[in-house]
Formats: C-alpha cells, sequence, structure tokens
C-alpha cells in the first residue's frame, strides 16, 4: 500500500495557439474553456495511489459498467491561482481544500489522497499552464480536483479503483454582468441536504439534489435558492453553492452555523477571520427564515451576501418566498446596492488573494 504520487509529464503536442489563448483569458467567463493539460491518478485497493500523470487535456474513457456511473461516488474542490503584479502565481489556502477532499471522500467511502499529494499536483498543472493563467483585474486560474469511483461493475460497495483528476480553467465574473445584487428563492419543497445526509461533503450528488430548486427559483423570477433544514424547515442553511452572511445594524455579522448538513466554505471561513479583524464582531449561530424576512423588513439586517470561491462575495437583494418578498437596502428598483459592509469584505478579501495586502495569515500558497 505504498502511495507513488510522483507524475510522469507527457506536454500537449496540440496546445491553443498564444493569440487563441490570449483571447480566451480576455474573456472567459466561468468553467467554459480549459487548459492544455490534466493531472490524473488512481487508486486501486490493496495498492494504494499510483500511476500519477499530467498529461494533455482530454476525454477520460469510461467503461458503461464504471460505478461512478451507476452510484454517484464522486466529490470535487474548487479553489484559484491568482498572478501577481510581479508575475508570480499564488493558490488561496490550498490545504484547506486538501483537508476538505479528504473529509468528503471520508464521507463518500472513496480513498483518502495525501494532502501533500492534492496540493503538489496542482501546483504541477499550474506550473505546466503557467501561461493560462490570467493577470490583472480579478481574473485567476480555477483549479478543479476531483475524485471518481471507477471499478468496473455493478455490485453495489465502495468502489475498488479511485480516479483523481484536476483541470484549470481561467475564471473571470462567476455572474454575467458584473456584481450586481442576486435574488434569492426560498425552497420550501425541497432539501439540499439532511441530517445524517451529504451536506457537509463536496459530492456533486448535492448538486444534483440542488438543481430541481434551482430551476424554480428561475421559474419565479430568482437567480439563486436557499435552503432550509430538512427537519423544521425553518433554519436557513445556505444556497445551492454558496454560504450566506447577514450584516446587522450594529455592525455584527451573523452566518448560520454548522450543522452537518451545512458545507463549510473556506471562503466562509476566511470571511470570519477577516470581518473579526475589521472590528465587527461575527457570530455563528442558527437563524431562521423569520428573523431573515423580518430583519430585512424592519431594517435590523441591512445588507445579506453570499460567498464561495467561485463568485468570492455576491450580495443579495432580493428575498422571495411563495406569497411575498423583502428587498435588503434601497428597494426602490426591488434590486439593493451593494452594501458597504458587503463592499469592504469583498475588498479585504481580494486584496489579499490578489497580492494587493499583507498575508498576514499565512493563506497564500507560492506556487511559481
Ligand atoms: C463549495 C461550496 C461552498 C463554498 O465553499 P468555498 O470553499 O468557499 O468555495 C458553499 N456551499 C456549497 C454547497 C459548496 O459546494
Amino acid at each position: 500500500m505504498a502511495d507513488d504520487l510522483t507524475p510522469t509529464i507527457e506536454l500537449s503536442t496540440t496546445r491553443v495557439p498564444d493569440d487563441e489563448r490570449a483571447a480566451l483569458i480576455a474573456d472567459p467567463g466561468f468553467g467554459r474553456t480549459f487548459t492544455d493539460h490534466m493531472v490524473t491518478a488512481t487508486w486501486t485497493n490493496g495498492q494504494g495511489w499510483h500511476s500519477a500523470a499530467v498529461r494533455p487535456y482530454g476525454p477520460l474513457q469510461l467503461d458503461p459498467a464504471t460505478s461512478v456511473l451507476h452510484y454517484g461516488q464522486a466529490i470535487f474542490e474548487g479553489f484559484k491561482a491568482y498572478g501577481h503584479a510581479d508575475g508570480s502565481v499564488f493558490t488561496f489556502r490550498p490545504e484547506a481544500n486538501a483537508a476538505r477532499f479528504q473529509r468528503s471522500a471520508a464521507r463518500m467511502a472513496l480513498p483518502k489522497l495525501p494532502a501533500e499529494a492534492f496540493v503538489a499536483l496542482a501546483d504541477e498543472l499550474i506550473r505546466t499552464d503557467r501561461a493560462w493563467v490570467p493577470t490583472g483585474g480579478e481574473k485567476s486560474l480555477y483549479l478543479r480536483p476531483f475524485m471518481l469511483g471507477t471499478e468496473v461493475g455493478l455490485g453495489v460497495r465502495p468502489s475498488a479503483e479511485a480516479t483523481f483528476v484536476v483541470i484549470a480553467s481561467p475564471a473571470g465574473a462567476y455572474f454575467a454582468g458584473g456584481l450586481k445584487p442576486v435574488s434569492i428563492w426560498l425552497s420550501e419543497e425541497f432539501s439540499r441536504a439532511a441530517q445524517g445526509g451529504t451536506g457537509a461533503a463536496k459530492c456533486a450528488g448535492n448538486y444534483a439534489a440542488s438543481l430541481i430548486a434551482q430551476q424554480e427559483a428561475i421559474a419565479n423570477g430568482c437567480d439563486q435558492v436557499a435552503f432550509v433544514d430538512s427537519v423544521e424547515r425553518r433554519w436557513v442553511e445556505e444556497l445551492g453553492g454558496m454560504n450566506l452572511f447577514f450584516v446587522y445594524d450594529d455592525g455584527s455579522l451573523v452566518t448560520p452555523e454548522l450543522t452537518g448538513s451545512i458545507l463549510e466554505g473556506v471562503t466562509r471561513d476566511a470571511i470570519l477571520t477577516l470581518a473579526g479583524e475589521m472590528g465587527h464582531k461575527v457570530e455563528e449561530r442558527r437563524l431562521d427564515i423569520d428573523e431573515w424576512r423580518e430583519g430585512v423588513a424592519s431594517g435590523r439586517i441591512v445588507e445579506v451576501f453570499a460567498c464561495g470561491t467561485a463568485a468570492v462575495v455576491t450580495p443579495v437583494g432580493r428575498l422571495r418566498w411563495r406569497g411575498g418578498e423583502v428587498s435588503t437596502g434601497t428597494a426602490a428598483t426591488g434590486e439593493a446596492d451593494t452594501g458597504p459592509v458587503t463592499e469592504a469584505v469583498r475588498a479585504a478579501l481580494l486584496d489579499v488573494q490578489l497580492g494587493r495586502a499583507e498575508d498576514t495569515h499565512g493563506w497564500l500558497h507560492r506556487v511559481c
């Protein structure tokens, strides 16, 4: 069971030409284009990790009886590499993603990938595709590590083989149209996660479970969906893929406490630290949907924002449910502006990530 995760390197002979790549990086959107290479590694029960490689980006070949296609053993991560003004490239807290990847794997009965290898293999991919790291503005190279059960066969049991893959994609603004407040639909019928379920794991199935509610949000004129707990159906949890923060009129920040059905965001964690240092009282506690509705209506809640790696910090404007809605801030148009605390938290986080402020927490990891 000796793991060997030292990658072989096979360089692509069909790289995207320089001018084409420059055009793609100039307006990347989110998750639309991918770099020239990817990382793959295999785990086999009894043998451990082996066959690590950086190789040309391309399709994975899967037998139709591959277990993940039937039973859904699949997890993923997301973090970003930032090109700094001096030409260096840093990732933001990749060890935190590596640790969460291990927790997700444990929950889904997938093998543990050593944290050092998670970070080192992503570094190797970033260095190989360094030309794809955007610089300037708020652009970054988004890293998407994932793992899937790849044993062939229909027996229902933890897969005896797993494949680890890392792909990379230049990223601009997550939401097309810039930093506009998102409107939120309250899902009263569907749950994203249940007590004892997989809500705290970053597994593919959680997203599959959230998509119908997201469709409902769009059908009701909203951008995103908010989920409440699945037992009492009143405690605010999170959006389909982002954590939530509430800013009160006394300057304090509240985010729902981790209950096992909420995904522990690295961005959430960084904001708890940064906002505290900015002089805000920060609280992790339960908050129910009435506190959100009545707080916004009475003015006690002055700002709401969502956070996650992909969209960083995004203001929340309207909250709508079957039978009503409330809007944060100046609601003349039904859409609030970005509030001052949301803006300050967003700037503080981006300043560290982009190398514009000192990294006093050791959050940046130098890649090259
Ligand atoms: C990934 C994710 C988040 C945000 O986590 P970050 O580490 O901040 O990117 C929040 N909620 C869900 C459901 C997620 O999958």
